[in-house]
């Protein structure tokens, strides 16, 4: 039976100032039986399909108190939406596709039909550090998906706390599977990256076309990670390694985008991070926790979710309910649980089993450390008039750098520094080297003499290393406030 979504603002009138939205509420066609078709199916269908512009209509229409219809249901706000039955039974809060039952998995310790727990695969083995790439996706006009470069930090940060257990955070708790992410410090081409690009495109915004084909860097070397609409899920993956999909563009790892990262525009409860856990939890070879329902109790390796430190879990759960299911609690602060992102806080021992296993057998060539850092260096660069009054130290990561400025026949001084190469050239005469388009990364505030002088800490952040900041000082009197520029220092951050 076709299911029929349709959301419209409270009071009437239009979704958006979209010149292209229908004004009148809209009745939306969803072909599916459940969510998880849409992943399987994958993006070619989103791009043509209702179910992308429902997505979307769900971000606009979130900031004016919608009326969702749902199946013939209501729901006054996205939040009472996702907690109600028919959010559950859509399976909303993960996108991950049923195994096909034809499938012929590989045979593993840790293969898609079953578990071998052995020692060789547990933390005490090392850490393995993956490299990530995130793909922040935007609508074509840039208006919406927008993530700071601070946002997905945290989302790694948040990855990190989850999978190392880190003490003072939710997951404290939890196993610590001594795997761990990092914001990609090289492309595949070798070259220093921040680990993000960003793209704008609506197609690709709404989930639909290819876009991995145009993004994705080698899935063999890297976790590529996606933010965009999702296909209406908070996240999914096409499928777990185990099905064969790793080293094709099509390796990914996909969350909407407004519950990425810490306290998303989502709101409560997905705004903790935690679908890219779950989605990861997924990515390195995990099933749901209900997988198979109360079934799984028996043969645990080689039925449900595969693992017998679950217990047996007889289906999602929402919210953070204290359940049992199948003669037993639910497993519900599992991260492969359907909960509340605050609910949500382990892995267990045998999870982390499973997942090094997939590692080690399915991802062989993911795991590697970052890059060696380089050698902490200063040019010192003049031209023209300008006076070579202006030092600084050599920046190390976790350690101070100071700046200091001569300003004798001044009244003060002002550093400034930046990471573009838009500071590069320097001419002779009276103007200013720092683009005032360019993003200041340091800029000091007036300094007074004879010897000014101020410091500012460096991360302590290898993928600081390599970072060139482009610094300079401007000498002022005061009223009529005549300039002068120093020479320049080009700070490359490294140990
Ligand atoms: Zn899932």
């Amino acid at each position: 039976m076709p299911l029929f979504v349709s959301v419209s603002p409270h009071p009437p009138g239009p979704l958006t100032s979209d010149p292209n939205s229908d004004p009148h509420p809209t009745l939306t066609f969803i072909q599916m039986k459940n969510a998880t078709v849409f992943a399987a199916l994958g993006a070619a269908i989103l791009a043509s399909s209702a179910t992308a512009q429902t997505a979307q209509r769900h971000q606009e229409a979130q900031l004016q108190e919608p009326v969702i219809q749902v199946g013939g249901q209501s729901f006054g706000t996205w939040q009472e939406f996702q907690q109600s039955t028919t959010f559950k039974s859509l399976g909303l809060r993960c996108g991950l596709p049923p195994a096909d039952p034809n499938f012929r998995f590989p045979a593993s310790d840790c293969s898609g039909s079953s578990t071998t727990i052995k020692p060789e695969y547990n933390p005490a083995n090392g850490l393995i550090q993956i490299p990530v790439v995130v793909h922040v996706i935007m609508n074509g006009a840039g208006t919406q998906g927008v993530i700071s470069d601070a946002k997905v930090q945290s989302q790694i940060d948040i990855l990190n706390e989850d999978f190392r257990a880190m003490a003072g955070t939710n997951g404290a708790g939890g196993t610590d599977t001594m795997v761990q992410f990092y914001l990609a410090d090289r492309d595949p081409s070798n070259n220093p990256t921040t680990g993000i690009t960003r793209s704008m495109n609506n197609t690709w915004f709404n989930d639909g076309g290819t876009y991995y084909n145009s993004l994705a860097w080698d899935t063999n070397r890297y976790l590529n990670i996606y933010t965009n609409q999702a296909g209406g899920a908070l996240g999914y993956v096409p499928s777990l390694p185990q099905g064969g999909l790793v080293g094709s563009n099509s390796d990914r790892v996909v969350i909407l985008w407004s519950t990425f990262g810490l306290n998303g525009p989502f709101g409560p409860p997905y705004n903790k991070g935690r679908t890219a856990t779950h989605e990861v939890g997924h990515y390195l070879g995990l099933y749901h926790t209900f997988q198979g329902g109360c079934a799984s109790a028996a043969s645990c390796y080689t039925n449900g979710d595969r693992i017998c430190d679950t217990n047996p879990d007889g289906g999602s759960h929402f919210g953070c309910p204290n359940t049992s299911s199948c003669s037993s609690p639910d497993p519900v602060k599992n991260y492969m649980e359907y909960t509340d992102d605050l609910c949500m806080d382990n892995f267990t021992p045998e999870q982390t089993n499973r997942m090094r296993c997939t590692i080690e057998h399915f991802r062989p060539n993911l795991a590697r450390p970052p890059a060696a850092c380089v050698a902490a260096g200063v040019t010192h660069r003049i031209a023209g008039s300008n006076l070579d009054v202006y030092t600084a130290t050599a920046p190390v990561i976790g350690q101070n750098v100071t700046f200091t400025v001569d300003t004798s026949g001044f009244q003060f001084a002002q550093i400034f520094g930046v990471g573009s190469a838009l500071s590069r050239p320097l001419d002779s005469g009276d103007w200013l080297l720092i683009n005032i388009d360019s993003t200041i990364l340091f800029n000091s505030g007036l300094l007074s003499g004879p010897i000014a002088q101020t410091s500012a800490v460096i991360a302590n952040d290898p993928s600081m290393c390599g970072i060139t900041i482009y610094t300079q000082a401007k000498l002022v009197n005061g009223t009529p406030r005549p300039l002068r520029l120093t020479n320049s220092q080009d700070l490359r951050i490294g140990n």
